[in-house]
């Protein structure tokens, strides 16, 4: 899979470089690229933003170099083309999925007040929240739904650990334990030490529940 992430800020990705997914894109079974719209902008001053029409505080980022570095990196449409804003579709992992089963994707990341609506309604074709709170820019956004897509790419991920986490069968996780058996008096419960799968697994669909029905009762509506 690949993912093209358009950004004025590339220096912030480089978190994507450490751990799981830098060992993917460095085996080859992800394939992410980060582009800077400013080596895309026709301005000689190299600027990418301007005031908003209208009035109002802030800057806008311009149609044109957006637009350029777009049909630069994706000439032929093959990729899903998303904008990173707080008046999309709110992501989640059924999101994740359906865009990992897209094949390509492009984000595009707004900073400031955002992006030319012009630039928008010709190039993108979803726009994407990550939450209902505002942002500086689309890059944070833009990790969260690289790193989340990409732990549905073959080989990234233990495929077991997609079976049973939180939100793949519509419930958050069980508690997780490890070494030692008693921490600062807290002991693993017994049900995980007695090596009866049925009772555990019992066991985890129960506290599974419980903790949906604490944390997220809207999940057990859905
Ligand atoms: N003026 C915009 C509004 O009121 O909707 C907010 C602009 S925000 C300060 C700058 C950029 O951050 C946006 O263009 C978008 O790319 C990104 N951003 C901020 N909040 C976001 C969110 N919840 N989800 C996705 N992207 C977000």
């Amino acid at each position: 899979m690949k993912i093209d992430i358009l950004t004025l800020f590339p220096e912030m990705f480089a978190p994507l470089k450490s751990s799981i997914l830098g060992r993917a894109t460095e085996s080859g079974k992800l394939e992410i690229n980060v582009h800077d719209i400013r080596d895309f902008t026709e301005n000689k001053h190299k600027k990418c933003d301007d005031a908003p029409f209208g009035g109002g505080a802030g800057m806008v980022m311009t149609a044109q170099p957006v637009g350029s570095a777009i049909e630069s990196v994706d000439p032929e449409h093959k990729a899903k083309r998303i904008y990173l804003s707080p008046r999309g579709r709110v992501f989640n992992q059924t999101i994740a999925k359906e865009y990992a089963d897209t094949g390509n994707i492009l984000l595009l990341c707004g900073h400031y007040e955002g992006v030319d609506q012009r630039a928008i309604d010709l190039f993108i074709d979803e726009e994407l929240s990550v939450g209902d709170y505002v942002l500086t820019g689309g890059e944070i956004p833009a990790m969260a739904v690289t790193d989340a897509v990409s732990r549905y790419v073959d080989g990234v991920i233990n495929r077991e650990s997609l079976k049973e986490e939180s939100f793949s069968n519509g419930l958050l996780e069980y508690p997780q334990y490890t070494h030692p058996q008693e921490y600062r008096g807290l002991k693993v419960p017994d049900v995980l030490l007695s090596g009866n799968h049925a009772e555990i697994d019992k066991w985890r669909a129960e506290k599974a529940r419980e903790i949906t029905e604490k944390s997220r009762p809207d999940l057990l509506e859905k």
